[in-house]
């Protein structure tokens, strides 16, 4: 740290993302990215784009824009497109910083940074000894939330009516739902946006749509709110969505059905994996996710993760106190998680 930076970040703690080795080939189950490559059709849009990047990319992305508020069956001016769904979390803890924002001890890290690198005061809930939000926790607060469905680092979703009476309880309040995972099992809450002034559902395409490098997610929410992080992006960086990528992300939307048809994969490929670690002895959560929590009692989740890397499979870890015996999985292709289990039998 230098001498210039301001004493206000004395404290903080910045986000550790999942590695990204290049040291070796791994089979690489650590960072919830889908196993496939994107569509052609995606990679011949990137590739026109690409021409084009002498010039400002559009601002208002105006035609991915289109194209995305068909998919989710809302207005155009009720999404706002943005740099990874992060960006989107971002603004809005920004937006609504005047306010304490709530979350669960067990979910996705950024909400903890977002909340300490902007000076707001956080609320951390812990899950329950299932490992479960409880919807009773979250009535009638008095502060913001922010919810992932499913949970991150869980995979568990919570019903989408205990989500409703969370938001409905809470009608001065703002509520996130992050639903990066959305696509892999949950329900989602974008069909409520008309009804709630305080709902904003985030979503990306990094992890259904094959697009994480590319960095593409959404904002979703009544016109009035997604004004607000309008009136943000601008005041950072109304070029948050490079030429490139609105193009990709547009064509992604035209093979949808390829997409989704691979979520349903991955879901199957879950449902294998899990039996397979059943067998190990491992208990894993229900996962709605395209990764899965699993742990086997009496052996050490460090242990197990280290032991998967050195062997080549790389697999995600958590140092905290409810999660240390746990691994979190990503569901890769077929081929590798039978590596995973394989590897894993070896291991043991
Ligand atoms: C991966 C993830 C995100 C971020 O997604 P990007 O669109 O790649 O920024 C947000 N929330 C959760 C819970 C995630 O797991």
């Amino acid at each position: 740290m230098s001498r210039f930076f301001s004493r206000s970040f004395d404290q903080l703690e910045a986000y550790v993302p999942g590695e990204q080795p290049r040291d070796m080939k791994y089979v690489k189950l650590n960072t919830n990215e889908s196993p496939f490559p994107p569509t052609e059709k995606v990679k011949e849009a990137a590739a026109q784009a690409a021409g084009n990047v002498n010039r400002y990319n559009d601002p208002e992305c105006t035609v991915l824009r289109q194209k995305a508020a068909e998919l989710y069956g809302v207005g155009v001016n009720n999404v706002v497109c943005v740099n990874g769904s992060d960006e989107a979390l971002y603004l809005a803890f920004w937006a609504y910083r005047d306010e304490t924002f709530a979350f669960p001890d067990i979910t996705y890290g950024f909400y903890k940074v977002f909340c300490d690198s902007l000076g707001l005061e956080k609320k951390i809930i812990p899950l329950n000894e299932n490992y479960e939000i409880d919807k009773n926790d979250y009535m009638n607060i008095g502060c913001n939330i922010v919810i992932a469905n499913p949970n991150a680092q869980t995979g568990v979703a919570l019903p989408k009516s205990d989500i409703e009476e969370i938001i409905r309880s809470n009608p001065d309040n703002i509520v996130i739902v992050d639903e990066a995972y959305i696509d892999f099992g949950g329900d989602s809450c974008v069909d409520l946006i008309d009804k709630y002034e305080n709902l904003i559902v985030t979503q990306t395409f990094s992890k259904s749509r094959c697009l994480a490098g590319a960095r593409i997610g959404f904002a979703i929410g009544c016109e009035a709110l997604m004004a607000d992080l309008n009136t943000l992006r601008y005041s950072m960086n109304p070029y948050n969505v490079n030429t490139i990528t609105q193009m990709a992300a547009a064509a992604a939307i035209d093979d949808n059905d390829i997409y989704m048809a691979q979520c349903r994969e991955i879901m199957e490929v879950r449902e294998y994996t899990v039996e397979g670690l059943d067998e190990l002895g491992f208990k894993t959560l229900p996962s709605s996710s395209n990764f899965i929590f699993t742990t086997c009692e009496g052996k050490d989740g460090t242990k197990i993760y280290l032991d998967l890397k050195e062997r080549g499979v790389l697999v995600r870890h958590f140092d905290s106190p409810r999660m240390k015996e746990y691994i979190r999985v990503t569901i890769g292709s077929r081929e590798q998680m039978e590596v995973f289990l394989e590897t894993l039998k070896g291991v043991l």
